[in-house]
């Protein structure tokens, strides 16, 4: 996982581009910068090019899988005692206990059960993760999230078992006008009184500031590509 001169990725310098552009953007729309979080998405990347954003200041980290989360994170935890991260990828049920554990913030509750599940362990651990629901607001089969028009009843279905929706989130689909989408989450957000939104990544994110994001999850502008 060390990087040689070819592939060598200036993971602060990126880092302070990225934090840049979405103060600016956030400016642009009339917003506070500090209202809009940056949820820096490690998945795939070893502590390479992850200690250099914790050593420039960024505390927020996104994963996308219990067990690659489970494996990299308790160690840079130990050393920095301030580090908040995010599930931003699908979880079963049958993981609810380790995600609850490991997680700050999990953002992509999508069904009751599911729901269910978090509840169970968060008042079995004593740990309260905030919970995002998950919006499949392009409608797509392959994709996680709660369709649109079930938006409203899982929202009063996770508040009914005693649980804070602490916001929503969304991907939209690559081949369409990512604002529509990222309206359309931020509509369901205030008719139910739901505070955050998290939505945009690399390439859409100061879109997504514009609507409203107060949680922005970017990988690849800080990171480089997958590796
Ligand atoms: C990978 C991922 C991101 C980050 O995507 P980039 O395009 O690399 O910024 C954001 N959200 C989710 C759910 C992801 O899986």
């Amino acid at each position: 996982m060390t990087d040689t001169a070819a592939t060598a990725v200036d993971v602060a310098a990126n880092l302070a581009a990225v934090k840049a552009r979405i103060a600016a953007a956030a400016k642009e729309a009339g917003r506070d910068p500090a209202g809009v979080r940056l949820v820096a998405v490690a998945k795939t990347h070893g502590h390479a090019r992850i200690r250099p954003a914790i050593l420039a200041g960024q505390r927020r980290y996104g994963e996308n899988r219990v067990q690659e989360a489970a494996a990299k994170w308790p160690a840079l935890r130990a050393e920095f005692s301030d580090l908040r991260l995010h599930l931003i990828g699908g979880l079963q049920t049958n993981k609810a206990r380790e995600a609850v554990a490991l997680f700050d913030a999990i953002e992509t509750v999508d069904r009751p059960k599911l729901a269910e599940g978090l509840a169970h362990e968060i008042e079995r651990q004593g740990r309260r993760p905030d919970l995002f629901v998950q919006v499949n607001t392009g409608a797509e089969p392959q994709k996680g999230g709660v369709l649109p028009l079930a938006a409203d009843a899982l929202i009063a279905h996770v508040r009914g078992l005693g649980l804070v929706v602490a916001g929503l989130m969304c991907i939209p689909p690559a081949d369409e006008e990512p604002g529509l989408h990222f309206a359309l989450l931020a509509d369901i957000a205030a008719r139910n009184s739901v505070a955050g939104l998290s939505m945009g990544m690399s390439h859409d994110y100061e879109i997504a500031v514009r609507f409203g994001a107060t949680h922005v999850r970017v990988g690849t502008a800080i990171f480089g590509a997958k590796e």
